[in-house]
């Protein structure tokens, strides 16, 4: 068995061929062209938000955000998350303030926020990890009381709705990746999604290097989407609904052939959350007998890819050491020992998933079964 942790959707081959045609007729490459308007429309719709600006990729679809909302100081943050977030907001000159996760969803603990605002904090960047929608609420209520911004790095939850209401309306304003590996993608893409006119005027000159008429006003950056990866998004989204059904049957599939192994735990979903399936995490408890690592390379011999996804944490990467020293944040540490993220992708079909369940089953119990030879047990 040859199975990797993740696959790029690719639609079929004539459906892109009949969108790039239209490239040949405009004769438009980039620079916000018809298939760059008709992808932004169409994300709008999709995510309900008023506005929505594309960028060539979701990191800078973050870094232009922050940059248009003029932080000074502190960004209270997630170390719990892929390097982008915290990277953003750095290279803006800003100091990203590390806070704790909860446990049950990965996302930004909203009792451990208020400790750690001081006189200068500006924002709070949380991260719907995996697509699991943070607290928004009492993020918002925090937010209020001590008058900081709220940007969410929504770059795992397109297609999320939290009660009927879709993720990316949430806060101040919300990035979106639409990265290969993303659950809906343009090559390499990304977005700025809110319904503040002023932030996506701000953003629409700050990808195009400032240009603002004939006078540059801001500094900006060339972050343009192209139309070749609009004509990819617009494909790819057309697909995206039954991709999330396929990737949700391919979740109950493994939660109905993991519930039985003892320390390994599956994320609860919640009744009022429409999921979009981008990842599965699983947590490999004490309980197991086995440890993360251990069921990684375990897997690994039998050819089946898992991923540590997210570890090391943010905060304990060598660009990042300092920031990050004496910082106790026990659940994100716990989280990032334990957590494996499996296979999913829309082509992987039911008996492979059964097939990984199998494997997954004979790792944990032969090292049981070496731990007890061992005499670790006695
Ligand atoms: C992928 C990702 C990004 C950056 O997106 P790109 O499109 O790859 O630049 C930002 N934040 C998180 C949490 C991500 O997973």
């Amino acid at each position: 068995m040859e199975i990797n942790i993740t696959k790029p959707f690719l639609p079929p081959f004539d459906k892109y061929l009949d969108k790039i045609k239209e490239i040949w007729n405009t004769n438009t490459l980039s620079n916000m062209g018809p298939l760059h308007e008709e992808f932004e429309d169409a994300v709008k719709q999709y995510t309900q938000d008023s506005q929505c600006i594309l960028v060539c990729n979701g990191h800078l679809a973050l870094e232009l955000l922050i940059k248009s909302m003029n932080l000074t100081g502190e960004v209270i943050t997630t170390p719990f998350t892929f390097v982008s977030t915290t990277n953003a907001i750095v290279r803006n000159g800003l100091r990203p303030v590390f806070c704790d996760i909860r446990r049950e969803d990965f996302t930004l603990d909203p009792n451990e926020i208020e400790e750690k605002i001081t006189d200068k904090t500006s924002a709070i960047l949380p991260v719907h990890v995996y697509g699991n929608p943070c607290q928004t609420e009492q993020i918002q209520k925090i937010a209020q009381k001590h008058h900081l911004k709220v940007i969410y790095d929504a770059a795992h939850a397109f297609g999320v709705t939290e009660k009927g209401k879709y993720i990316a309306s949430f806060g101040d304003a919300s990035i979106l990746s639409f990265h290969a590996t993303k659950p809906m993608h343009s090559v390499e893409g990304g977005a700025v999604v809110c319904n503040d006119t002023q932030i996506a005027e701000k953003i629409r000159r700050l990808r195009n290097f400032g240009i603002d008429g004939e006078d540059v006003t801001e500094i900006g950056i060339n972050a343009k989407m192209n139309e070749f990866q609009a004509a990819m998004g617009l494909c790819s989204l057309a697909y995206f609904d039954a991709c999330m059904q396929r990737r949700k049957k391919l979740v109950e599939c493994y939660e109905q052939h993991l519930s039985d192994l003892p320390g390994i735990e599956m994320q609860k979903l919640r009744a009022d959350v429409k999921y979009n399936y981008a990842y599965l995490p699983i947590r490999v408890t004490e309980t197991a007998g086995i440890s993360r690592d251990a069921l990684l390379l375990g897997l690994e011999e039998k050819g089946i890819h898992t991923r540590k996804y997210f570890y090391p944490l943010t905060c304990d990467m060598t660009c990042y050491k300092e920031l990050g020293k004496g910082l106790e944040l026990p659940a994100a540490r716990q989280a990032a020992k334990e957590v494996l993220t499996l296979p999913l992708y829309d082509e992987l079909t039911e008996d492979e998933v059964k097939g990984i369940c199998l494997e997954i089953k004979s790792v944990v119990y032969g090292t049981q079964r070496e731990n007890v030879l061992k005499g670790k047990y006695e």
